[in-house]
């Protein structure tokens, strides 16, 4: 009986030593993703609730691994995290969406904003700033129409220098969203604290949206809280007619998710746009 044990320790061992070295590979992997073109943006469409126009994208990150194929962001991002590669590779993001939003307004569509996800990592970046406002000018962006998304977990970090870099950003002119909400900690008092415009609620709450009561309750408390401090809310996650109809009765304005449109690459995008347009 001892050596089965033993046996099924050195088992356990060796899986965990596999997991370790597959994980250094993949993080290796990320690292010259990059410079390999393996990194690509897909765009979902935001919706005004009031007039049905398409207002919006939110930008999301791609990874197609040479092998593994296509990878989570929810898996990578937190990998590219922990080693820094997060600034490059962020960056990069920041730079394709402000060239996108450049050239949707040179095809007509001026109105569109852009909204890109923003790491811990990058919001604590000194350099963070100095770089928005380089590409705001590089590519003839109104500063309004490029919107930053974070989430609550992101800012609880450090939250003295998250309120800091956030007012700077704000100041810049741009759009702050904060991501993820209700999913965390104290997101009361982070709204009173720093300079959000708007508030996601977060996909988890949408989802079984009207037929969960709790999720009921917490949604049109958050869509009043919005309202009450005067900062616009937006639904993700919204896949249903059901879902669209009882957040707009409950006074949220804009929604994203799978009912209009999945997160779909440049070239889709502009042929859902014009057919939007001419809906
Ligand atoms: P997120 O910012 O909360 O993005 C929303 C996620 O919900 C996206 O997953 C999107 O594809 C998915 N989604 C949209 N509509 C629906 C829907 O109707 N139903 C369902 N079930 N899901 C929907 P995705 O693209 O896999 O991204 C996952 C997370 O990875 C993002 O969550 C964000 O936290 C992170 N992420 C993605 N791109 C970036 C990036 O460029 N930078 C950073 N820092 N994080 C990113
Ligand atoms: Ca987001
Ligand atoms: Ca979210
Ligand atoms: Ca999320």
């Amino acid at each position: 009986a001892k050596s089965r044990s033993h046996n099924r320790y050195q088992f356990y061992i060796a899986t965990i030593d596999t997991e370790i070295r597959q994980r250094k590979k993949l993080e290796m992997d990320l690292h010259e993703a990059l410079e390999h073109h393996e990194l690509s943006l897909v765009y979902q469409p935001q919706i005004d609730f009031k007039t049905s126009q398409m207002v919006g994208a939110e930008a999301l990150l791609r990874w197609k691994h040479p092998e593994k194929g296509l990878i989570s962001p929810e898996m990578f991002i937190p990998m590219a995290e922990s080693n820094l590669d997060i600034i490059p590779i962020g960056d990069w993001v920041l730079e394709s969406a402000c060239h996108q939003l450049h050239e949707w307004r040179q095809n007509g569509f001026s109105d569109l904003r852009i909204a890109v996800n923003l790491s811990a990592i990058q919001l604590r970046d000194k350099n963070i700033v100095d770089r928005i406002n380089y590409l705001l000018n590089k590519y003839q962006i109104p500063p309004q129409r490029l919107e930053i998304e974070v989430t609550e977990t992101c800012i609880m970090e450090d939250i003295e220098l998250s309120s800091e870099q956030l007012n700077k950003i704000k100041a810049t002119g741009i759009t702050l969203a904060l991501d993820d909400f209700g999913t965390g900690y104290s997101s009361l008092s982070y709204l009173k604290q720093f300079p959000f415009d708007k508030l996601k609620i977060d996909k988890t709450f949408v989802e079984d949206l009207p037929a969960n009561k709790e999720n009921t309750v917490i949604v049109e408390a958050i869509i009043q809280l919005g309202r009450s401090f005067g900062i616009e809310v937006i639904a993700e996650g919204v896949e249903t007619r059901e879902q669209e109809t009882h957040l707009i009765n409950s006074g949220c304005t804009e929604g994203q998710g799978y009912f209009y449109s999945k997160p779909i690459p440049e070239k889709e995008f502009a042929e859902f746009l014009r057919a939007w347009k001419n809906k």
